[in-house]
């Protein structure tokens, strides 16, 4: 018996990166999860079974769309209908674009308000119900060192997750009294997909080379030189679903080699 066995957790983009990490950490602690996000068919179901049969609890799969606010009340129902309820709520899906401010392409800041913060109102709405009734329950956003400060060329995502914390901040008030806690972890550099995705889009607006991009842009801001792991940020989000952490609420949790307190 896993100390979150009964429990269900629905993680947002868990079909790649640090997403994958936490519905695997849960899992790994006895949860059923529900899993969501892109990818191919074959690999989405890879992964959703080597959840069951590695840790031996069940995975379904929700392909809702983060744009769309009713596929995301559609993710919350699925985990409820299947597993009886929702008890754990990551906001973990992402997407980042890399331009200057006047030239930043409508579509992209609209897409990214919507994914990386909107998202999180959504589903935190539909699965709050359900938590205030069973008196229980853990809201994890993921956020970034960019809720706490700014690089340049990023503004619809350092908007974003600027935003994210302050709804952290505000659903953990309003939960305080019913045992359910609300937090955001702010990672540093997390060497993911996403990270890897935005090295040429940097390379292009700076004019660095690959290796430039890695050692003075990415990890120039982090002090300890080193990326973050997805595992390091799981353990953490694993850690806010136990009892220790009952009292922690409405808290940034940084975990950036540093990287904020420069
Ligand atoms: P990733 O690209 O590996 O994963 C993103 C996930 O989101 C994928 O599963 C993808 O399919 C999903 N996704 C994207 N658009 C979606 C949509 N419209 N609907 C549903 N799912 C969608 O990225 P990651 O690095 O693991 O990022 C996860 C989160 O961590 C993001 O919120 C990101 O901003 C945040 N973050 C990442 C880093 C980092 O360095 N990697 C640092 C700080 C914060």
């Amino acid at each position: 018996m896993g100390t979150l066995s009964g429990k269900t957790a629905v993680v947002t983009g868990s079909t790649s990166g640090i997403g994958l990490a936490y519905a695997r950490a849960f899992a790994s602690a006895g949860a059923n999860v529900v899993i969501n996000g892109f990818g191919t068919p074959a690999d989405i179901e890879k992964e959703r079974s080597a959840i069951e049969k590695d840790f031996g609890v069940k995975a379904v799969y929700s392909p809702a769309d983060m744009s769309k606010p009713a596929e995301i009340a559609g993710m919350v129902e699925l985990g409820e209908k299947t597993f009886g309820s929702v008890d754990i709520l990551v906001n973990n899906a992402g997407i980042q674009f890399v331009s200057p401010v006047e030239e930043f392409p409508l579509e992209k800041w609209d897409a990214i308000i919507a994914i990386n913060l909107s998202s999180a109102f959504h589903s935190i709405r539909a699965a709050v119900p359900g938590m205030k009734k069973r008196g229980w329950g853990r809201i994890i956003n993921t956020a970034s060192a960019h809720s706490l400060v700014a690089s340049p060329f990023k503004s619809a995502y350092v908007a974003a997750k600027h935003g994210i914390a302050g709804l952290t901040k505000t659903v953990a008030l309003e939960l305080a009294t019913h045992k359910i806690t609300a937090n955001c972890i702010s990672p540093g550099y997390v060497w993911t997909p996403l990270v890897e995705k935005q090295i040429p889009d940097t390379m292009k607006t700076r004019g660095l080379t690959k290796e430039q991009v890695i050692n003075d842009v990415m990890l120039d801001a982090q002090p300890t030189k080193e990326f973050v792991t997805v595992e390091q940020v799981a353990a953490l989000a694993l850690f806010l679903c136990g009892d220790d952490a009952a009292q922690i609420t409405g808290a940034n949790l940084s975990i950036d080699g540093g990287w904020t307190a420069a």
